[in-house]
């Protein structure tokens, strides 16, 4: 091999910059994955699990082909420490060494403000289910569990955080449970923003149309306070107590980003250069996927985007080459807004040379309304992104 990289997480990013890294360097580059989990589940279509339309199982994929078809090397182990000066990670059981590293963690979730609910035994009782997995499910069962004519509260936090459209997605799902099964049923929003942050004016007409008596949405209303034993909320105006509580924590880079320093002291983000995703504050290093710095919507679209601009700068980087110049990419983000129906927000994004980031084009686009053929073009989507990171 013509050198080694190292990649931390085996995500939507990670496992896309793995599979591109030895396509494109046609198989020169050695490419070793660190991934703790020994599968992937999907947070895309992860909300239709509570909506019930889709169980765990149909988003949860093994990582076998992805690692046969294109020979990288795997270690299922947590990085706990990154020596830049060395080119060497520490992980629980050994040290590997890098040419270079790719640090895709995800979000670490922030509890500075939510003390109380940091524990694992805390969110048994109050899940946050942002991670799709095990929490998942058991919020399911809590929403069929609770009596007809209980309240399901949850929380949007302040942006950015992972998936500007899906806490609105998951109110919708939970509304759709609740009209067909739990009528009497109500779904609570306290939004920490001063508006819905995403497809503003579709979330609203399904809240006040689809949804109308079910779904109570409340802007500006940040989560003061939690008491867990009874599942009560504080806000600045109100205490709810809930049925179901799913609060959803403000989010930062993934823990590794912030130990190995490439985050700021005031800046939760990782600031990188977007024509190589490598960070602004330690050579060597590339960051991919949510952990990057505000101003590109964290998804899984995003994620694999910007995997495919890092792989190439790379193999370009290795042959003593000036990286590609001006990147194009696109993020689509679909919703479902019952089990069937979705609707979508697309964007083109370009590199801008003065400003030296991705701009995002005029327009956009955008559905007139959400449509059961919609529907099945969000299923094509999520198809497509799990074929073609986890192949
Ligand atoms: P992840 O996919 O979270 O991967 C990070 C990986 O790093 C994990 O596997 C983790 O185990 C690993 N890791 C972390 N720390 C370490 C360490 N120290 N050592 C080794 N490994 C480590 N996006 C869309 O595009 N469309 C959607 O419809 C959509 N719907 C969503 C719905 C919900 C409910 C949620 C929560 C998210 C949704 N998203 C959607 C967003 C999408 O899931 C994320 O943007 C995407 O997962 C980001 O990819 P990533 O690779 O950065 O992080």
């Amino acid at each position: 091999p013509i050198g080694r990289v190292v990649v931390i997480g085996g995500g939507y990013a990670g496992a896309t910059v793995a599979k591109y890294l030895r396509l494109w360097s046609l198989g020169s580059i050695e490419v070793v994955v660190v991934e703790p989990n020994s599968q992937f589940v999907s947070c895309p279509l992860s909300n239709l699990v509570l909506g019930g339309s889709k169980s765990i199982n149909d988003l949860t994929f093994g990582y076998d082909a992805l690692k046969s078809n294109h020979s990288i090397k795997w270690v299922q182990d947590t990085v706990t420490a990154i020596d830049a000066s060395a080119k060497k990670i520490t992980m629980l059981r050994g040290e590997l060494s890098y040419d270079r590293l790719i640090v895709a963690p995800g979000v670490d979730f922030n509890y500075d403000t939510l003390p109380m609910l940091a524990s694992a035994e805390a969110q048994q009782q109050i899940p946050h289910a942002w991670k799709a997995g095990w929490q998942t499910v058991n919020l399911r069962k809590q929403l069929e569990a609770m009596p007809d004519g209980g309240v399901f509260v949850m929380n949007v936090p302040k942006a950015p955080y992972r998936c500007p459209p899906g806490p609105y997605e998951r109110a919708c799902q939970v509304a759709s449970y609740f009209k067909a099964h739990k009528p009497k049923s109500k779904v609570i929003v306290l939004d920490a923003n001063a508006e819905i942050i995403s497809k503003k004016g579709l979330f609203t007409r399904v809240f006040n149309e689809t949804y109308a008596g079910i779904v109570d949405y409340r802007p500006d209303n940040a989560m003061t306070g939690v008491d867990v034993a009874t599942k009560t909320v504080s806000t600045d105006f109100d205490k709810i107590k809930a049925g179901v509580l799913n609060v959803i924590p403000p989010q930062r880079a993934g823990k590794i980003a912030q130990i190995a320093n490439l985050t700021e002291k005031d800046y939760p983000w990782c600031d990188i250069n977007f024509l190589t995703y490598e960070s602004k504050l330690v050579p060597n290093i590339h960051v991919l996927g949510d952990s990057v710095a505000a101003g590109l919507p964290k998804s899984a679209h995003m994620a694999t985007n910007q995997a495919k601009v890092c792989a190439n700068a790379i193999v370009q980087l290795f042959a003593g080459q000036a990286p590609d110049p001006a990147p194009v990419f696109a993020n689509t983000c679909y919703s479902y807004v019952t089990d069937k129906s979705a609707m979508h927000v697309a964007n083109v994004y370009r590199y801008d040379e003065g400003k030296k980031i991705m701009v995002s084009a005029e327009g956009g686009g955008v559905s007139m309304s959400p449509s059961e053929k919609e529907g099945a073009y969000a299923v094509a989507w999520a198809q497509n992104i799990w074929a073609d990171t986890l192949t």
